[in-house]
This record gives C-alpha cells, sequence and structure tokens, in this order.
C-alpha cells in the first residue's frame, strides 16, 4: 500500500450564512477505506510500523469507530494480523463494525474497565507466540497523528497559495484532540494567526482541551520549536448534543441540507454535528464576512449507518421534496465558483 500525497481537494460550498465563504476541505476523499481522517494517519502509523518491522497491529476503539475500520483494512491489505479492543456495548453493530469483523480484524470486546489490562494482557501473548505487535492508540492519538495533520495543514496553505485565498478560520470535529493538535502545530510552525476551533464530539472543554495542548506541546517540544500560547487551543464543547454518538434534530436537518445543497455526506456523530456546532458558533460570535475552512474528517459508514434511519423521518414528505427541488434550480447544484 503506497502512501498517497497528493492534497485532499478544497471546495468552496454555496453555504453563505451571514455574508461568510465557506470552504471544505475533503479528507473523506483519501483513497483509503472510505478516507477521512484516521486514513491520514493511518498512513503515517503504517509508515512507523514498518521501520520498526512489526508485523501485527493492536488498537482499541469501539464499534462506531472510523479508526478501527482503517486500521483492519490497513491490516488486512498487507496480511498482518489485527485485533482490536472493543468496549462491550448493546448497540446494533455499524457499518464500521461490520466492516472491521470483514475485513478479518479480530475484535476482543471488554468492559470499558478493563481496557488497558486486555490490551497489555493481548500484547503479551502476542509476543509469547513470537509476534512483533505494534500498538496504536485508539482513534490514531500520538505523534504520528499529529504530525499527519501539520503535513494536512501544509495543504491549506499550498491550497490558499494557488487560490490567492487566506482561511480567517478553521473548523473542525475534535475527539482525542491529534487532528486539532497538528493543525495548530502547522499554524504555529507557519507564523499564521488562524483561529482553530475544534467542534468537542465528546469530551468536555475540562478534559479535552488539556489533551489537545499537550499533544500540540509535546510536537513542539520534540522539534525543538518554541511554544504555544494556551489560547492557541480552542476546544468547544457546547455543541456534543448529550455526548459520543448523541444528536437531534438539529443535527440530521443540517445533514440533510448539506447532502442535498453540496452533495457531501456528514454524520450524525461527528462531521455533521461539528458542522451545525460551527453553524451555532458562528451565529453566537456575530462571524461575518470571513473566509471559514470545515474539514470533512471523514465517516461516511456513520452517514449510512444514519440514512437507515432517514427513512423513518420527515424527509420524505412532499413539502420537502419541493423544497429540494427548489433548492437544487436555485443554486445549480455543485455551482462552485
Ligand atoms: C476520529 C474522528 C474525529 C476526531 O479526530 P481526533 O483526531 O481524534 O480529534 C473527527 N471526525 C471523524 C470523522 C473521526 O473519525
Amino acid at each position: 500500500m503506497k502512501p498517497f500525497f497528493t492534497p485532499t481537494p478544497i471546495q468552496q460550498l454555496t453555504e453563505t450564512f451571514q455574508h461568510n465563504r465557506f470552504y471544505m476541505k475533503r479528507e473523506d476523499l483519501i483513497p483509503l477505506s472510505f478516507g477521512g481522517n484516521k486514513a491520514r494517519k493511518a498512513y503515517y502509523f503504517l509508515q512507523d510500523m514498518e521501520q520498526q518491522q512489526a508485523n501485527c497491529l493492536v488498537t482499541y476503539g469501539s464499534s462506531s469507530s472510523n479508526h478501527c475500520r482503517v486500521i483492519a483494512a490497513v491490516a488486512a491489505a498487507k496480511g498482518y494480523p489485527c485485533l482490536i479492543i472493543s468496549p462491550s456495548s448493546q448497540n446494533t453493530p455499524t457499518m464500521n463494525q461490520r466492516l472491521v469483523e470483514t475485513l478479518n480484524a479480530k475484535l476482543i470486546f471488554t468492559p470499558l474497565s478493563q481496557v488497558r489490562d486486555t490490551i497489555q494482557q493481548t500484547i503479551e501473548q502476542l509476543k509469547q507466540d513470537g509476534l512483533r505487535p505494534y500498538f496504536i492508540q485508539g482513534g490514531g492519538h500520538g505523534h504520528n497523528g499529529t504530525q499527519a495533520y501539520v503535513d494536512a495543514y501544509h495543504e491549506i496553505k499550498t491550497t490558499e497559495a494557488e487560490e490567492n485565498l487566506i482561511f480567517d478560520m478553521i473548523f473542525h470535529a475534535s475527539g482525542t484532540g491529534t487532528t486539532q493538535a497538528g493543525l495548530i502545530c502547522g499554524n504555529h510552525l507557519s507564523g499564521d494567526t488562524k483561529k482553530i476551533v475544534g467542534i468537542s464530539i465528546a469530551r468536555d472543554e475540562e478534559n479535552g482541551r488539556p489533551v489537545v495542548l499537550e499533544s500540540a506541546t509535546s510536537y513542539l517540544e520534540n522539534h525543538s520549536q518554541p511554544p504555544l500560547s494556551e489560547d492557541a487551543v480552542i476546544f468547544d464543547d457546547r455543541y456534543r448534543a448529550g455526548g459520543y454518538g448523541k444528536f437531534h434534530e438539529g443535527i440530521t436537518e443540517i445533514i440533510k441540507q448539506v447532502f442535498i445543497h453540496e452533495g457531501i455526506a456528514l454524520d450524525p456523530t461527528y462531521t455533521g454535528k461539528a458542522y451545525w456546532g460551527m453553524m451555532q458558533y458562528i451565529k453566537e460570535h456575530q462571524i461575518e464576512h470571513q473566509t471559514i475552512l470545515f474539514v470533512h474528517t471523514g465517516s461516511n459508514p456513520l452517514f449510512f449507518d444514519q440514512f437507515q434511519k432517514f427513512s423513518y423521518t420527515r424527509s420524505v414528505r412532499d413539502e420537502d421534496h419541493l423544497y429540494r427541488n427548489a433548492a437544487a434550480s436555485e443554486n445549480g447544484l455543485g455551482s462552485n465558483r
């Protein structure tokens, strides 16, 4: 599996809320297992793994984890055994879980409180069996993940130069904080002053923000770079809709609208929640006449989990069909300036 080094596209959206210009960086189009930020990170982990001559992958994540799907795909392509420790859950299997199973990764379910021990035991057992396991933290957290998004930041810079644009703000879904740490370090190392807003999809600010700061700080230390100012990390926890995987109608509605007007799939756990959060943030902070970049961090399989439920909601009402037709002809679908 060769790494991709083609920058992902940045496209302008038809959205013009409060006279802002909106763009989206399509990380969901990274050409590996439905893409996303986990796919970008995976290339870096894979490189590190092969340098260390490991021959077996161990990671951790829930059944809806995009990270686990991508790691299972990488392992399957390379022929490495892949073991995934997952907290037991009563939920119906998600598309990601079904993909992980189809890709022959071994899922080890364990109560949340025993995850740490189970990871250690699994790694020990693999070593005893003569394998050389490589462990990746849940969500692709760690320096390799941060590096992936420092490099993504440089892609953003390249697009800015080519398109003669400057993004004032960058929004994205923030989970373990690695993506945000990478973007913040990229911004810092380039001497830029973009406002980078991580919309938390799970953690509260008290728990999430220090992790972003820690990741960014240790990355900069490792590269002998001057430290960040504390206020570089904006980790907003007000749009979590009750926590990881939870969402409300405002979020599903915006997912529908974005799919109709832009032809882009968002999901309720990550990207749709973050996109909705971005719009709330823009409204609440009265942000106007700015050039705004939303990083689409992937998650298309979760769009389909949600899509299975769409058919039970209001989306099939007649007036929605009328709205869709009107919207399509007004905006000229896909008419990016
Ligand atoms: C994992 C994930 C995130 C969060 O990324 P972090 O680097 O963990 O903060 C955001 N969006 C999607 C689609 C993800 O799968």
